[in-house]
C-alpha cells in the first residue's frame, strides 16, 4: 500500500549536489530515490590537487555510488542519461533504457573548457574532472619526481582557485622531495593582470607571496595561443616548454542534450531556474549544482559554481521536494556565498575569507578539513 503512495525522485548526477540531495532525502518514507550517474563514484573535485601530487589516495577523493546507495536503500543506475522527455516525465539513457519519474533533479555538473581558438588544445590537454585523466597526471608527476630531473617544467594554465591550488601543491611536493626550480620549474599562466582575478586583495596578496615562497613563476597578462607537443606559445609569441601541462581556465554547464525548446539555457550551457531551483516551465523538475544559473541572495549576482553552493542548493531542494509532495508552500532561494578557502600547498598552508573575515594558517586549514570531513562522513 505504502509503495504505491511513494513518489519516485530521480537524481541525474552524483556529484556534490546530487550526493548532498540523496543524503537529505534518503530517510523519507514517501520517496523512492534513484541515482543515475555515468560514473561509478563521486569525485571530490575540491581535492584533486592533492591526488595529482600523490598526497591523497584514490580512496580519499572517490566514493563508490553503488556502496552508498546499497547501504541507504537507494537504487543506483550506472548509465549516462542522453535525453529527457519533460512532458511525459521520463529520462532515456545511452543504452536506450527509459526511467519514469515523479520528480527529476538535474545535477550533472560542468565540464572544463578548451577554447578552439587555442590551437591544438584538445590534442595536448586533458579534462581534470575525469579520474582517468587525474591518474595520467599523477603518474606523470610521480615519474618526473623520480627521474633525477634537471631543467624540467610543469605549466599550469589558469590562475583561478583550481590552477593556483594545483600549482602550489605540485611546487610544494617538489620542494619536499629536496628538489628546486633548477630541477623542476612550475609556471602558472594567467591571462588577467593577477592570479585569482576578481578576488579579495587579501587572498591575492597571500597567494602571490606563497607562489614566491614556492618558486612558482607567475606569468600575467598573457594567454596561451597555441599548444605544441612540449611547449606553449603565448600571446606575445614567447614559448614556455613543459613536461606536464595542466589546463584549468574554467568550465561550462554539462547539459544533457534535449530538443525541448521550452527550457532556457544561458550562454554557459547552464539551466536557468526559478526561485525554487525548478527548471521552468516544468513544476516537477529541479536543477542544482554547477549546471544551474542561480542568483546569490545577498549580492544579486550569479552564484559562483562551487561545491559550497551545490550543497546549499541540495539542502534547499531536499526541503522543497518534501514540501511539494506534501502540498506545502515552498521555500524560495535563500542562498548566498559564505566565502572561500584555498589550499596553498602542503599540509600546513591555507587561506580563506569566510563571512568577510580573513583567515590564514591553522584556522583556515582547520576549516578546510572540517568541510572535507562533513562531506565525506556521509560515506562512512
Ligand atoms: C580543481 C578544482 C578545485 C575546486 N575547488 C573548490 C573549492 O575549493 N571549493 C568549492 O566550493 N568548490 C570548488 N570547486 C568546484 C566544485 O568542485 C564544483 O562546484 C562541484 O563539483 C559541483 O558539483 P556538482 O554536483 O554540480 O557537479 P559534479 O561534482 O561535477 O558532479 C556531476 C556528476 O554528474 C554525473 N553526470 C554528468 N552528466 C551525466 C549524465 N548525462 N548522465 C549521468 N550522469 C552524469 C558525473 O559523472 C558526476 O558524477 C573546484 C573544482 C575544481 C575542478
Amino acid at each position: 500500500m505504502e509503495t504505491n503512495l511513494k513518489k519516485r525522485v530521480i537524481i541525474i548526477g552524483g556529484g556534490y549536489a546530487g550526493v548532498s540531495l540523496l543524503h537529505k532525502l534518503k530517510s523519507k518514507k514517501n520517496i523512492e530515490l534513484i541515482l543515475i550517474d555515468k560514473s561509478q563514484s563521486h569525485l571530490l573535485q575540491t581535492h584533486i590537487h592533492k591526488y595529482i601530487s600523490g598526497y591523497y589516495s584514490k580512496e580519499d577523493i572517490t566514493f563508490n555510488h553503488e556502496k552508498y546507495c546499497k547501504e541507504n536503500s537507494i537504487e543506483f543506475i550506472c548509465e549516462e542519461v542522453s535525453n529527457i522527455n519533460y512532458k511525459d516525465n521520463y529520462v532515456i539513457t545511452r543504452e536506450n533504457l527509459l526511467y519514469h519519474y515523479d520528480y527529476l533533479v538535474i545535477a550533472t555538473g560542468s565540464i572544463s573548457i578548451f577554447p578552439s581558438q587555442i590551437q591544438n588544445v584538445i590534442e595536448y590537454t586533458k579534462d581534470i574532472k575525469r579520474i582517468d585523466n587525474l591518474d595520467y597526471y599523477r603518474n606523470k608527476f610521480k615519474k618526473l619526481l623520480e627521474s633525477s630531473p634537471m631543467n624540467r617544467s610543469i605549466a599550469v594554465v589558469g590562475g583561478g582557485v583550481s590552477g593556483l591550488q594545483i600549482a602550489c601543491e605540485m611546487a610544494y611536493t617538489i620542494k619536499s622531495k629536496g628538489l628546486n626550480k633548477e630541477n623542476i620549474q612550475v609556471t602558472l599562466i594567467e591571462g588577467m593582470n593577477t592570479i585569482l582575478p576578481g578576488m579579495d586583495p587579501f587572498l591575492v596578496e597571500k597567494s602571490i607571496q606563497r607562489c614566491k615562497e614556492l618558486d612558482i613563476k607567475v606569468i600575467n597578462n598573457l594567454f596561451a595561443s597555441k599548444i605544441l607537443e612540449d611547449s606553449i606559445i603565448l600571446s606575445n609569441d614567447d614559448e614556455i616548454s613543459y613536461d606536464i601541462l595542466i589546463f584549468v581556465i574554467g568550465a561550462i554547464g554539462n547539459n544533457i542534450s534535449n530538443s525541448d525548446k521550452n527550457i532556457e539555457e544561458n550562454p554557459r550551457n547552464q539551466l536557468v531556474v526559478d526561485d525554487y531551483y525548478k527548471v521552468k516551465p516544468y513544476k516537477n523538475v529541479f536543477a542544482i549544482g554547477d549546471i544551474v544559473q542561480a542568483i546569490d541572495k545577498n549580492t544579486n549576482d550569479f552564484q559562483a559554481p562551487t561545491a559550497q553552493a551545490s550543497r546549499m542548493q541540495a539542502e534547499l531542494t531536499g526541503k522543497n521536494i518534501t514540501k511539494d509532495i506534501n502540498g506545502d508552500t515552498l521555500i524560495s532561494n535563500n542562498i548566498s556565498n559564505k566565502g572561500i578557502l584555498i589550499d596553498l600547498g602542503g599540509p600546513n598552508c591555507a587561506i580563506g575569507r569566510l563571512l568577510n573575515v580573513n583567515l590564514s594558517g591553522k584556522i583556515a586549514l582547520w576549516m578546510k578539513k572540517l568541510i572535507y570531513s562533513l562531506h565525506t562522513k556521509k560515506f562512512s
